[in-house]
């Protein structure tokens, strides 16, 4: 009797173990899921799009300037811009922490983050 309450602890712990194995395997698989895509038009963030998620968005600035903003394979690239320059169309995609895609004639930063 005695000894089958010991070996029902031992089994206890272990599956304590087991679940805190599991958590912070899955926390960390959330982390690497979890990028956005701040977009911040005018100085004011306006969209937070998670990168996990497949998405195409008009981004529209008060002065009428558009960016077609697309989200595909967690990464985030402008492939249509009014601006005369183009800078963030040929700028590509961007899907690291940290990286950003910037429209400086149409006042729109894309922030990794
Ligand atoms: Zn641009």
């Amino acid at each position: 009797m005695e000894r089958k309450k010991r070996n029902d602890r031992i089994l206890a712990g272990g599956l304590l173990a087991l679940a805190a194995v599991f958590l912070a395997g899955a926390r960390l698989a959330r982390r690497d899921a979890g990028r956005i895509a701040q977009v911040d038009i005018d100085g004011q963030t306006v969209w937070e799009l998670p990168l996990s998620r497949d998405t195409e968005l008009l981004l529209e600035n008060k002065n009428g300037g558009v960016n077609r903003l697309v989200i595909r394979d967690k990464k985030a690239s402008v492939t249509e811009a009014s601006c005369p320059d183009q800078i963030c169309v040929r700028q590509g995609g961007a899907g690291d922490s940290g990286q950003t895609i910037v429209c400086l004639p149409n006042r729109i930063v894309i922030t990794i983050r």
